[in-house]
């Protein structure tokens, strides 16, 4: 079985034996637990995850679990991915805002399922890191920029939709006025141990929030987010 990604071998590097574990991963982890969004579940069979992993942990990265991506950060489940994008509903034409880009496999899932995705990420490494495989995997619909995500991305708002990879105490006034009428958000909220994922909904001037379940997110630092 193939699970290593060599140091000499080219980024690129995808195989039957990757599409067929990824195959797996998506029955047992995503499909299997609910998830039924045949878009979501294609997406994710496509996008070679093992790339994004770090190479110390590339034998788990069709597993069930988080990964730690270094920086104290993890790359979510892929249950948890595929739980919050089809949270979102997408058809194909949104302008997608993403908070916490990480690795960037979830931005470049998203980027199959929507029409623009703009990724913001703090830690500057993990960007660069995460704008080489977006580059290496010839994907143009995905931007990246090292910033506080929680004051959103002004220039390019409004976003039809917002997806939070990090939890925060509330929802960022900002990220709420850069939401599209009818616009979607999904976010992780409350300290660690005890989160619930959120969905906002914009309806004309009102917000709306359902609760959508437990979570377990590392938090969303910046300055409408947790204080470092
Ligand atoms: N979606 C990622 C996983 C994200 S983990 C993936 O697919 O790999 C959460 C990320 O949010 C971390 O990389 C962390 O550095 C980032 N983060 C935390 N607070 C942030 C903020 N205020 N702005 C931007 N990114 C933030």
């Amino acid at each position: 079985m193939i699970t290593r990604r060599k140091r000499d071998e080219p980024l690129l590097e995808d195989s039957k034996e990757f599409a067929h574990q990824r195959a797996l991963m998506v029955d047992r982890h995503v499909a299997s637990r609910g998830i039924t969004d045949a878009r979501v579940l294609a997406a994710m069979r496509e996008v070679p995850r093992h790339l994004f992993v770090p190479a110390v942990v590339a034998s788990k990265a069709h597993g069930p679990s988080a990964l730690p991506i270094g920086f104290r950060q993890t790359i979510s489940q892929p249950y948890i991915v595929a739980r919050m994008i089809e949270l979102l509903d997408l058809t194909g034409s949104e302008k997608v805002l993403e908070i916490g880009t990480g690795t960037g496999y979830q931005a470049v899932v998203l980027s199959r399922l929507a029409a623009k995705v703009f990724s913001i990420e703090r830690v500057n490494e993990l960007a660069l890191r995460a704008v080489e495989i977006v580059r290496a995997l010839r994907i143009h619909n995905v931007s990246v920029k090292v910033f506080d995500g929680t004051y959103g991305w002004s220039d390019q708002a409004p976003f039809d939709r917002i997806i939070v990879a990090a939890a925060a105490p509330e929802v960022p006034e900002p990220l709420v006025q850069q939401l599209a009428r009818n616009g979607r958000m999904i976010i992780p909220i409350g300290p660690e141990g005890n989160q619930r994922l959120a969905r906002v909904s914009r309806v004309g001037t009102r917000t709306q929030i359902e609760d959508c379940g437990t979570a377990e997110f590392v938090p969303l630092v910046g300055r409408f987010g947790w204080k470092e």
